[in-house]
């Protein structure tokens, strides 16, 4: 067993910036990086293992050969690997999408369907997020909004700050505005519904794809749910958050100050997304991390300290 840290893949997308180079020391050579995917499985962006004897490995390749124990016993009722966490930079506002739930997605697309969390790691001042609807809209006006190019008047903008969080059901309408970059948590999916592009045009010059017949049939066309607010819990030497829960991610918001220990028992991984600071996280052996580092830790592996001062997104199955 060990600790594993990964290189993401990298992507490009027409909306992206530059911050995950300029603040985050990625090495990428992209004009724009528009994401990081810092813990994939997925064949559109696998993630590497950066050191140990599995160096050079995707992280699949890594389950693969170790075997799927190094998972967990939650992780058992998941044929493919269950999540994909990335860094987003958004210098200019995402498409309006949504995602289909796994029965759409398995039927029609042939992978999982995407639930999501956002963690707002920094975003400009005034900057905002769309999310869901300010009022439940019938199926007939969501179709003459789309055509008529008016459904942002019925959109839900929502101002955000550092450390705010969302999570985004399946069927949820939502963008993400610009000047916000966020960490993901999310099913592993690639599978999105654009709906409305500003009037974009791609690298080819050509207007992006929209799909606009199966986005309604997967929208919600609500306001999204709320989500109550949970408690800081305080340790010994660091503060922790429980962000969000639900059937394919558990995930907190870890503030170390001097020392944190976790438990990477036989049930799932951990990974560990470093926001800010610096640490060394030992278990059987360590390794040292700073902000814009992702961390993988086997099933199994026992007693994990992190020893340092950061902030940090901790997630297991
Ligand atoms: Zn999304």
């Amino acid at each position: 067993m060990a600790v594993f840290k990964l290189e993401p893949a990298f992507k490009d997308y027409i909306w992206g910036g530059t911050r995950l180079r300029d603040d985050f020391k990625k090495k990428c050579d992209f004009d724009k990086i528009a994401e990081s995917w810092e813990l994939s499985c997925h064949k559109d962006g696998p993630s590497t293992i950066a050191n140990g004897e599995y160096k050079g490995l995707t992280l699949a390749e890594y389950i693969e050969k170790a075997g799927k124990s190094v998972l967990g016993t939650d992780c058992e009722k998941f044929e493919n690997f269950p999540i994909l966490i990335k860094l987003i930079d958004a210098k200019d506002n995402l498409s309006v999408q949504v995602h289909p739930d796994n029965d759409y997605a398995q039927r029609v697309e042939g992978e999982y369907g995407k639930t999501e969390m956002w963690y707002i790691v920094d975003c400009d001042e005034g900057a905002t997020l769309l999310y869901g609807f300010k009022d439940t809209i019938s199926k007939d006006e969501f179709a003459k909004r789309i055509a008529d190019n008016t459904l942002l008047e019925v959109t839900n903008a929502v101002p955000v700050k550092k450390g705010d969080v969302f999570f985004i059901q399946a069927g949820t309408l939502h963008a993400i505005g610009k000047g916000i970059l966020i960490a993901e948590i999310q099913q592993n999916s690639n599978t999105t519904y654009r709906i409305y592009d500003y009037g974009r045009v791609g690298k080819d010059g050509k207007p992006r794809e929209l799909h606009v017949d199966k986005a309604k049939d997967v929208t919600d066309l609500c306001p999204a749910k709320s989500y109550p607010e949970t408690p800081v819990e305080k340790y010994d030497g660091y503060t922790s958050k429980l962000l969000s829960s639900c059937d394919y991610f558990t995930t907190y918001a870890v503030d170390v100050n001097t020392k944190a220990e976790f438990d990477a028992d036989e049930k799932s991984f951990l990974s560990l997304l470093i926001l800010e600071g610096e640490c060394t996280i030992s278990a059987d052996d360590s390794v040292s991390a700073k902000m814009g580092d992702s961390i993988f830790i086997p099933a199994g592996t026992g007693k994990v300290t992190v020893d340092g001062k950061c902030k940090a997104i901790l997630t297991k199955v």
